[in-house]
């Protein structure tokens, strides 16, 4: 069922949005609102096994919507290409770009199986942080010259030590320190602003299937979360992303925002 746009005003009409990894979590909920308020998005989903998820984000979206999904794997330097290419062949430009794959494995630093950890370093490393560097610098290409946007999505564990998860957390190290960098070099050059949204714990089903070995030490952080002892939601974080989007937002630049009720505080 397409979502209902009544009462929202379409401030994002006319504007395209590239949401990478936007066939599940996050991603849809940032496709869904980001459409909710007239913008046109490409949906981005890695292979043929996520097309059904991706078709179901895409009939979520307003009729009015003249959005697409793309099969484009943002692991691969050829993916990023891929799908810039898609939106350019079919819009012309993009106005905003959210970089939101991204994947976390639990890795141990003294994990005694090398193989396992060489594998869930490439994975980790090629998708969320080479996939966010070179899906921005083929974007860059077709962005559009004024008014435009880059939110990448971070995440608390940048700032909040965590057990278990360093490759994951070095990785959105990477995404917060590429933020403030393109926030200073990009903007005059290319009419943008760049900004992170760093989500603390969000209710997504991938965050749901993580091992107890991961989800057991965070439970008492959840616990004390100033505002509420729960997880945000992802429509919580897709509104912080498109508020970002919004045109009175052009002042915002390289914040590093998190929406995490406060277990993340800067
Ligand atoms: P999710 O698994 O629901 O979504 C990840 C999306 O990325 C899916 O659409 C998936 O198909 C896509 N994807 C996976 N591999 C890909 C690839 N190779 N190429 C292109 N797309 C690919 O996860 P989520 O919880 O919604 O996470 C989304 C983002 O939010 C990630 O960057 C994650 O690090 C970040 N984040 C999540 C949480 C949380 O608690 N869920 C907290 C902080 C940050």
């Amino acid at each position: 069922m397409s979502l209902s746009t009544v009462g929202v005003q379409p401030t994002l009409s006319g504007k395209v949005a590239v949401v990478s990894g936007s066939s599940t979590g996050i991603g849809a909920a940032v496709a869904r609102e980001l459409a909710r308020r007239g913008a046109s998005v490409v949906v981005n989903y890695p292979d043929p096994d996520d097309k059904e998820n991706a078709d179901k984000v895409l009939s979520s979206l307003p009729l009015s919507s003249k959005s697409m999904a793309v099969e484009a794997d943002l692991s691969t330097i050829e993916g990023a290409r891929m799908l810039a290419d898609a939106a350019a062949e079919n819009f012309g430009k993009v106005d905003i770009l959210v970089n939101n794959a991204g994947i976390m494995i639990p890795t141990d630093v003294d994990d005694p199986d090398d193989s396992r950890i060489e594998e869930s370093w490439e994975k980790l490393v090629n998708l969320n942080a080479r996939g966010t560097y070179f899906l921005t610098r083929a974007v860059l290409k077709i962005l559009a010259p004024k008014n435009s946007r880059i939110v990448n999505i971070g995440s608390g564990s940048s700032r909040v030590a965590s057990t278990g998860v360093s490759i994951y957390a070095g990785t959105k190290g990477m995404i917060e320190s590429w933020t403030r960098c393109w926030a200073k070099e990009l903007p005059r050059k290319y009419g943008c602003t760049v900004n992170a949204v760093v989500p603390g714990y969000v209710a997504t089903e991938s965050y749901k299937a993580a091992p107890e070995s991961v989800k057991e030490p965070i439970k008492p952080l959840i616990e004390q979360t100033p505002v509420a002892p729960r997880e945000a939601t992802t429509e919580e974080v897709a509104w912080t992303v498109a508020m970002l989007c919004e045109e009175p937002a052009g002042w915002i630049n390289g914040a590093y925002l998190p929406v995490s009720g406060g277990t993340v505080m800067i």
